[in-house]
């Protein structure tokens, strides 16, 4: 678009052009995944011009879904944080997208699983039971149920459990600050109050509370090393299984809190309308997506040390005055930019050790002739051991039953997914790129292992049921979205380092996305998108 002034150029509020040479500043951004939306709405609203280039055929990265054999799956998904007012994610959601046009689903419990005491050193599993002698644990979504719940079960751990409770309930005063979140066109006298004061009180009370409850021993070590400090045998069992055994209690608190407050609930018609949703919002306010258009490099220019734009896979080259990579972090690095532009405390990570890398999925999905009404949402049960076929060893099955979602299911019909967490990725990707028909046939095996599992828990005529199977694998996310391993949201949390979104010596290149901070998932792909979008926007003006 051709202007006719220089410099910024803005009129009576509406509208309002980051210019250069009467030409509007351009931005390349690689990924429309949520990330790379995310930054080019928020771009595109601040004046420059933006083109997302998609290596897919459809946005969302990750956050997708798909239709088979006339049942809808929901391929990422189950809370969105910031869906309701009370967390600081809700207004930087609607920034982005109304979510007003979403309806939320607030399931009363997060899941219920079996419990089973295991004897390390053979491997047993028996069953273990609470007073009532029933060994379904509950995970209620609600403090207070929580609180009653546990405490009816095991009252000798009252102390620690009204302790951890208490925990979680002071937390819930800090979501709505946390992060942080100021409208960029806040007068500065809001922006001095906001700063100045709320925020300088409230994070002075949210350090007390972080200190208090970590030398009281809440706020440490992780779920399993909590676990530990129960009387009861049935809820040390528990405990360990609410989540992967390296969750930090402080992480769990935070989820606990969301969840108490109702802030993260689940959206109707799963990640795909979800992402559609996005995408409009950010092709109306002005912005182009390429679609098949993958990046193979960003080209700079080593003397001024900064980006010329990108080059495509075809060969085309488009030119740029910023470039924003929201794609995988490990390609960016190594292979878009190379390696002169890694921070060098980064340069180890050119391998990456699986053990790094946020867990993968094979998941699968089933369309079931049946509503499922009286299934739980979301349920783990145990069976006898088996094997993925990368070798991660499992003894339960965890089921997401999509019977809440009449965008997915109906009074005769159900969509379900088996989830079975990996760090094997790098299995699943060189079997399907070395040896497809072993691919094919391993992942033919492991669905019908898997079917057989449900039959047992579901009973016979849940085999006469299925309509439509399709098992994902770490490959898959891999092929579709480039995500190294087939990781499901970037870095594992204990990788620690803030420097990921940082590049060495170029100054027009930015980066954002789940792999940015380690932990990942949506909120970290919404916030750091919105944080590079505004970097750049202080940059130019
Ligand atoms: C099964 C599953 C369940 C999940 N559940 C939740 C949940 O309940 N809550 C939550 O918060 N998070 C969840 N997550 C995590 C969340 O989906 C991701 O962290 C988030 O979507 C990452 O967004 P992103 O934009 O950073 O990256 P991505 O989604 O990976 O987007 C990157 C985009 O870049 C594109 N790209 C890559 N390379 C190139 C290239 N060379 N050229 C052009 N384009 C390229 C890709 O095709 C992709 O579209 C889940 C993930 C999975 C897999």
């Amino acid at each position: 678009m051709r202007l006719k002034s220089n410099g910024r150029a803005s009129s009576n509020g509406r509208a309002s052009f980051v210019i250069k040479n009467g030409i509007m500043k351009k931005v390349c951004i690689i990924g429309a995944g949520v990330a790379g939306m995310a930054c080019g709405i928020h771009l595109q609203k601040s004046g420059f011009q933006t083109v997302i280039y998609e290596g897919g055929s459809t946005p969302g990265g990750l956050c997708t879904g798909w239709s088979r054999g006339g049942y809808s799956f929901n391929g990422c998904m189950h809370w969105l944080l910031g869906a309701e007012k009370g967390s600081s994610f809700h207004t930087m959601w609607n920034e982005i997208v109304d979510l007003s046009q979403i309806e939320f689903v607030d399931h009363k419990e997060r899941v219920q699983f079996e419990v089973k005491f295991h004897v390390e050193m053979h491997g047993r599993a028996s069953d273990m039971t609470d007073k009532y002698g029933s060994n379904i644990f509950h995970f209620y979504n609600k403090t207070d149920d929580f609180e009653k719940y546990l405490l009816d079960i095991a009252p000798e751990d009252a102390t620690l459990i009204k302790r951890w409770m208490s925990c979680v309930r002071g937390l819930n005063k800090f979501q709505e600050v946390l992060p942080p979140v100021i409208a960029d066109d806040s007068s500065l006298w809001q922006k001095i109050k906001f700063w100045g004061v709320k925020m300088t009180v409230r994070m002075h009370q949210l350090g007390f509370h972080y200190l208090k409850y970590r030398f009281s021993g809440i706020l440490q070590g992780t779920t399993h090393t909590f676990a530990e400090r129960f009387k009861s045998p049935f809820l040390r069992e528990a405990i360990k299984n609410l989540y992967e055994k390296e969750m930090p209690m402080n992480l769990l608190c935070f989820v606990q809190s969301y969840a108490d407050l109702g802030v993260a609930k689940y959206p109707k018609g799963g990640s795909e309308a979800f992402a559609k949703l996005l995408a409009d919002s950010y092709l109306k306010s002005g912005g182009t997506i390429k679609y098949n258009s993958k990046v193979e490099k960003i080209v700079v220019d080593d003397g001024a040390h900064k980006a010329k734009g990108i080059q495509l896979k075809n060969g085309d080259f488009c030119e740029a005055d910023y470039v924003v990579s929201a794609a995988d972090w490990h390609w960016t690095m190594f292979d878009a930019l190379g390696e002169k532009y890694i921070p060098s405390d980064l340069m180890k990570y050119n391998k990456i050790e699986n053990s790094d890398v946020y867990y993968s999925y094979c998941i699968l999905y089933l369309g079931v002739k049946d509503g499922m009404k009286n299934h739980p949402h979301f349920l783990r049960f145990y069976t006898d051991p088996y094997l993925l076929p990368d070798g991660t060893p499992f003894d339960k099955m965890e089921v997401h039953i999509y019977n809440y979602d009449e965008k997915l299911a109906g009074d005769d019909r159900c969509t379900i997914a088996v989830y079975f967490q990996t760090q094997n990725g790098d299995y699943w990707i060189d079997k399907r790129e070395n040896d497809r028909s072993g691919y094919d046939a391993v992942k033919k095996q492991f669905t019908a292992l898997a079917i057989e599992k449900l039959v047992e828990h579901f009973g016979e005529d849940f085999r006469d049921k299925i309509e439509v199977s399709d098992l994902t694998t770490p490959a898959s996310y891999h092929r579709y979205t480039n995500n190294y391993n087939g990781s499901s949201q970037g870095w594992m949390p204990m990788v620690g380092r803030r420097s990921f979104g940082k590049v060495r010596n170029v100054s027009n290149v930015f980066l954002c996305g789940h792999w940015t901070i380690p932990g990942g998932g949506l909120p970290i792909a919404l916030k750091s998108g919105r944080d590079v979008a505004r970097k750049i926007k202080n940059n130019t003006c």
